[in-house]
């Protein structure tokens, strides 16, 4: 099926429910949003011969057009293409041009990025500005709300390219099957949705937080982009005690920026229902901490673009069951495999290793991608008998909770054991003047690699190796221990907020 069928039916069963807010203005109620969607798709095929199976770029920040162009785009059966609105031009061209896009939907800004590197864009590839006046005519035009155009499960729907921390961009193709499936998850492993809910698009809608758009308006929820289109956590707490029944996806940095927010204005995040949170590593410390600043609210995914917010969930149950005799490795693990999925963990020769054994972690079942596009190397590579290799270590406990280490390439290799940067990050930030920490590994002509830990230290807190020294003892074994500790202002992260273990790596080799 067309995953913009969800919009027609909650167009017809809720018109008049509101859908698009910014902050608390409504700006569309569902059956305007169907019938923009509509309107700006037949001006698609009609003005610039837009087919299906035709990819179509987004490149701009969150603003409630971003979900009416996405519909659009699917209700004629073409593809999304959505860019990180915070690449450079060059990049996003390179994408566009990769894809063989056949239009962009920009904003102001992603305009600007791209006439500067007009030379590096497919061959006329028009814009829209969903600023401008050609975009409000197309959006008023009402030509009624005729059927989607209808879609195999296995058409391509969204082709995303992954945030590439070394090399090009690969892009992801995800199927309207893949969508539906994804989207279902969250009812069963995430968390219930009612049409009273708000979802927050107060990550990039380009990203995991926009594929929580679809089971939102498949119940007719508002979606509400908030007037900064970005992340402001004094925006979001008082954004949410007007809204109420406020769901949001944020990535642990941004978990921890809401909970400093809420201690200072002695809140507890009043109005939010669920937080969901992943995309990367969330420490013990930092969920406890979060939990008893603002209570229940929290719910953990893990997925990766290949297999969007889909391979397994921590669910709120698990967060609050602290009488369970594992409650903690439980919290810090990931929880089990989400409804359609299965998780295993396996060893260099690719089988499965048994419970409690460390390896790769891989996942099957309809959430995992068709493959990356136009890259059959990297198909090879990561997708093998159905299973899709992540890249990530991990381990499987008895009633399948899965904890992941890291990411296979930043496993350290110190004196032949293998150390996971994890552990050591874990350790450290439990001591009260560390307020962010990286582990990781810097060659060395003794140990093959040792153990550098990146520390941003609390506002006041003075760098003493020896008191973190003496912390990790306290915590784990000693060949675990950093060599070397580093001082820094922040750590380097990319535009979803992911510390660039890279860029520290070749900050240690400088
Ligand atoms: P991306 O494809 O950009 O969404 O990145 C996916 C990667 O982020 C995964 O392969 C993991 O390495 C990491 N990640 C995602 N969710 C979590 C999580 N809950 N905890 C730790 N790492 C995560």
């Amino acid at each position: 099926m067309n995953v913009a069928q969800w919009l027609a039916a909650s167009a017809r069963l809720h018109p008049d429910a509101p859908a698009l807010l910014r902050g608390t203005a409504v700006q569309a109620d569902y059956a305007t949003f169907a019938r923009r969607a509509a309107a700006i798709g037949a001006g698609l095929r009609r003005d610039f011969g837009i087919r299906p199976g035709d990819r179509v770029a987004l490149f701009m920040t969150n603003c409630t057009q971003y979900l009416e162009c996405l519909y659009a785009v699917w209700w004629i059966g073409a593809v999304v293409i959505p860019i990180n609105a915070k690449l450079h031009g060059r990049e996003a061209a390179w994408i566009c041009d990769n894809a063989g896009a056949t239009l962009a939907f920009v904003d102001e800004d992603g305009r600007q990025a791209l006439v500067a590197v007009t030379e590096d864009l497919p061959p006329s590839m028009p814009m829209l500005s969903v600023d401008s006046a050609d975009y409000q005519t197309l959006q008023r035009d009402d030509g009624g709300t005729p059927a989607p155009s209808p879609r195999e499960d296995d058409d391509l729907a969204w082709l995303f390219y992954t945030s590439g921390t070394t090399g090009r961009p690969k892009g992801v193709m995800l199927s309207h099957g893949n969508l539906v499936a994804a989207s279902l998850c969250y009812l069963a492993d995430v968390d219930a949705v009612s049409q009273q809910d708000a979802i927050l698009y107060a990550a990039p809608i380009s990203h995991g937080a926009g594929l929580y758009n679809f089971i939102h308006v498949r119940m007719a929820a508002r979606h509400v982009v908030p007037p900064s289109r970005g992340f402001d956590a004094d925006e979001v707490l008082t954004l949410a005690r007007q809204l109420d029944h406020v769901s949001m996806f944020a990535a642990p940095t941004m978990v921890r920026r809401l909970v400093d927010a809420a201690k200072r204005r002695k809140e507890r995040g009043e109005g939010i229902r669920t937080i969901v949170y992943g995309g990367g590593p969330m420490y013990l410390a930092d969920i406890r901490d979060a939990m008893a600043t603002m209570g229940q609210r929290f719910v953990q995914i893990y997925g990766q673009g290949e297999s969007p917010m889909t391979i397994t969930s921590l669910r709120r149950e698990f967060h609050a069951d602290s009488d369970h005799p594992r409650y903690l490795e439980r919290l810090a693990s990931v929880g089990p495999a989400q409804s359609v999925m299965q998780v295993r963990v396996t060893g260099a020769d690719g089988r499965s290793l048994p419970t409690g054994e460390t390896g790769e972690v891989e996942a099957s079942g309809p959430a995992v991608m068709l493959g990356y596009w136009n890259n059959p190397n990297a198909n090879a590579e990561t997708l093998k008998d159905g299973w899709l290799r992540t890249g990530d270590v991990g381990r499987l406990d008895q009633d399948g909770f899965l904890t992941l280490s890291d990411r296979s390439k930043d496993v350290i290799i110190s004196g032949g054991t293998n150390i996971y940067p994890r552990e050591v990050e874990e350790a450290l930030l439990a001591h009260p003047d560390v307020r962010e920490v990286s582990a990781i590994g810097v060659p060395d002509p003794e140990w093959g690699e040792i153990v550098v830990a990146c520390v941003v230290l609390e506002q006041g807190a003075a760098a003493n190796d020896a008191a973190l020294d003496a912390h990790c003892l306290d915590a784990i074994a000693r060949f675990k221990r950093p060599k070397r500790y580093v001082y820094l202002e922040a750590l380097p992260k990319n535009n979803y907020g992911k510390v660039l273990k890279t860029e520290l790596r070749a900050m240690m080799r400088a």
